[in-house]
């Protein structure tokens, strides 16, 4: 879209027009004002890397506003101002699309597109053909029509045919350009196919702020950017944030009418780079060229897990004939192309039914029904066993034993129940009794005014001694090898562990003797033990397994002591002073240790030779955020210096690399990147942030 010279050029503008550092006539200023704020809104919304502040911008924004009050001659019609439209929309015009908007096929297997590939050899009577696949954005499809240049119309896809005149709201959108170079491409008219979304975390934010207001809360993200693209308050559209990203030119002509989609346009990929390169947002860098079904897999593998942490909903993949020749040769049918294919990614909700509820204890007491239902499959894995939280959770969402539940998984998350389905009901379902007293004890069960959950009180009760132990030797904590939860539970029924500090005395002659036990078993599970002596202090922290402290509280906080016993002298104020600890979790360790058994436990683990010591050799990294994470920093960077960059990288547990390549997970990219993010937008596996996303990563 612009070129590094003209950004340069367009930077320095923008300085001399804020200092007010130029003399130009109104004219002048109109356009150059413009210019600068054309160009600033593709920097934050397309690139979202703005190089100017919001007071900055709204100045300019102001100034060019009140120029073209005072002169109305000097106001054009790709004037950022017209994106501001007056007034609502009472009724949408219906428009006629230049080329009918069609649905995709699906698919939902390697075989189905398997078949597709041998169609498309078939029709095409080319043996390798190639394919770009690229996300299936899960949002609201747009047409828009640019005539020299000029925007001159925005359409909802409607029927197919017609659809919806939207255009006065797509102009609020400042990622789509109201002006738009196509002309230096040589195409005088355009349309142009995509989709308008809303981000996953802004929809998390609306949310959260619609909750905090008492408001409704949106249903999905979805269904919002389509509601909002169809509001009557064209304002409305740009507070919801909804953003457009274009994939496909359905239509391009030259000033004599030529189809240039028949001739000078190659392929589909060519036509997003044009896309990339007059300013819209594109899948440019989410998409590939592959030459062969493997690397169509491959990809769509790849973007199986890649979605999760990708900022838009997306459902399936697109697979599309990439020479536009061919994509001809294919045709459509009245439905959908021959050329392109939706691949969907696995559900990830099914139906079960609720067999019953067990109430399990855990290490700090608190009791949570667990759902036994029957085993399920679900995007990957087999699913008979699912937390229902709390007794709150279960009234809720009127959960009855019989019942028929929608169990939800995306991914690597835990699956969770989304809520029953009621019109399946036969009468004999029964409600879910909440016991009153622990299942492990017998103790009355307590539960505090503010708090979902209920607990048993009793320091003593075996099934928290058994979850604590776990706890303590699980791989967060002391990590401890050769002893899982199994080998904790076993040693628990044979009376070895009665208490944690047991762990440091285990009769090994005897377990040499038990059914199961091997010498070389035994003398993992002793080096095992031994090792776990000389654990870094946060590990001893966490694996005591206080209320809210879980690993980064524990390294946060062991990195203010010189010992554990150290937190035995402070105050509630002065945990709180310790940064990233708040009151809950201060009253908590608090708690802990003024707790005399828990002393004793920590008298008790040093005098058995556990290190109770913040040693000098353990002050490694601040935290592990980017784990096994490896980096690489190109361009001039704004926010942080390069030597800054290394030590954050590293101080966060990650890696830097010196080049580019398959081992390399992450491009941070500063201004005027150039071979190293080209060479990185060829890996696919290689995500390419900018600052603010790779500080947003260890924030
Ligand atoms: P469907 O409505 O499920 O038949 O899917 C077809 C729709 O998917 C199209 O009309 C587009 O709105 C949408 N879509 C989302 N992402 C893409 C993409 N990358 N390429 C083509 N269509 C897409
Ligand atoms: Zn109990």
């Amino acid at each position: 879209m612009y070129s590094k010279e003209q950004q340069q050029q367009l930077n320095t503008l923008t300085l001399q027009l804020v200092k007010e550092a130029v003399t130009l006539s109104e004219a002048e200023k109109a356009k150059a004002l413009r210019n600068v704020i054309n160009y600033h809104d593709w920097r934050y919304y397309v690139l979202s890397e703005p190089v100017i502040t919001d007071y900055d911008y709204d100045k300019l924004f102001a100034e060019l506003k009140q120029l073209e009050l005072s002169n109305p001659e000097l106001q054009t019609p790709d004037s950022p101002t017209q994106r501001v439209a007056r007034g609502l929309t009472s009724e949408f015009e219906t428009v006629q699309h230049l080329v009918s908007m069609l649905s995709l096929e699906n698919s939902y297997n390697e075989a189905d597109l398997n078949d597709f590939d041998r169609k498309i050899k078939e029709l095409t009577g080319n043996p390798e053909p190639e394919y770009c696949v690229e996300p299936k954005f899960d949002g609201s499809s747009i047409a828009l029509v640019y005539e020299n240049d000029l925007l001159i119309r925005a359409a909802t896809r409607g029927d197919g045919t017609e659809g919806d005149d939207i255009t006065n709201n797509a102009k609020a959108l400042s990622s789509i350009p109201l002006r738009a170079p196509f002309s230096k491409y040589g195409i005088a008219k355009i349309e142009i196919r995509g989709e308008v979304i809303i981000q996953k975390h802004i929809f998390e934010k609306m949310n959260e702020e619609r909750k905090a207001k008492g408001e409704k809360i949106f249903q999905n993200a979805r269904n919002t950017a389509s509601g909002s693209l169809r509001t009557k308050d064209p304002n409305e559209s740009r507070a919801r944030n909804l953003e457009a990203i274009l994939y496909h030119i359905s239509f391009a002509e030259d000033a004599s009418g030529n189809n240039l989609l028949a001739g000078k346009l190659e392929s589909h990929y060519h036509c997003i780079e044009i896309l990339y390169d007059c300013g819209f947002k594109t899948p440019l860098h989410e998409m590939k060229v592959c030459r062969n079904m493997e690397e169509v897999h491959e990809f769509i593998q790849l973007w199986d897990k890649k979605r999760h942490t990708f900022n838009i909903d997306t459902d399936g993949m697109v697979v599309k004939v990439n020479s536009l020749k061919q994509q001809q040769q294919c045709g459509s049918t009245t439905h959908h192309p021959r050329w392109a294919i939706a691949y969907k990614f696995a559900a990830k909700q099914a139906h079960s039914k609720l067999l019953k509820v067990e109430f399990q204890v855990g290490r700090t007491g608190a009791v949570t029904p667990v759902a036994k239902i029957e085993p399920v499959p679900l995007a990957g894995v087999t699913i008979s066993s699912i937390s229902l939280h709390n007794e709150d959770f279960i009234l809720e969402k009127d959960i009855h034993i019989g019942d028929t539940v929608i169990v939800e998984r995306a991914g690597e998350v835990i699956p969770y129940i989304v809520g029953v389905v009621p019109d399946l009901r036969t009468g004999h379902e029964h409600k879910i009794h909440f016991p009153r007293h622990c299942p492990s004890c017998g103790s009355p069960l307590v539960k505090p005014e503010e708090e979902a959950v209920w607990r048993c009180d009793n320091a003593d009760c075996p099934a928290q001694t058994e979850e604590r132990a776990i706890h303590f030797v699980s791989k967060d904590a002391m990590n401890i090898d050769g002893c899982g939860r199994e080998t904790v539970v076993e040693f628990i029924q044979r009376g070895f562990i009665k208490t944690i500090e047991d762990l440091y005395r285990l009769p090994y002659t005897e377990i040499l003797g038990l059914e199961g036990w091997k010498e070389k078993s035994v003398n993992n599970l002793k080096a095992g033990i031994e090792d776990s002596k000389n654990r870094p202090l946060w590990r001893l922290l966490n694996a005591l397994g206080i209320r809210h402290v879980g690993v980064t509280t524990s390294k946060d906080i062991s990195s203010h002591i010189r010992s554990i016993f150290d937190l035995q002298k402070m105050s509630v104020e002065d945990l709180t002073n310790i940064e990233g600890i708040g009151p809950k979790v201060a009253q908590s360790i608090f708690d802990f240790f003024s707790n005399e058994g828990n002393i004793h436990l920590l008298h008790e683990l040093k005098r058995l030779g556990v290190n109770t010591e913040n040693r000098p050799e353990d002050a490694l990294s601040k935290n592990n955020k980017l784990q096994g994470k490896t980096f690489l920093f190109t361009g001039s960077l704004q926010k942080f210096t390069r030597d800054r960059a290394k030590q954050l990288v590293e101080e966060n547990g990650g890696k830097l690399l010196s080049g580019v390549s398959a081992n390399l997970n992450y491009l941070v990219v500063g201004e005027d990147a150039g071979s190293k993010l080209a060479k990185a937008q060829k890996i696919p596996s290689i995500v390419v942030l900018n600052e603010d996303e790779f500080l947003k990563m260890i924030e």
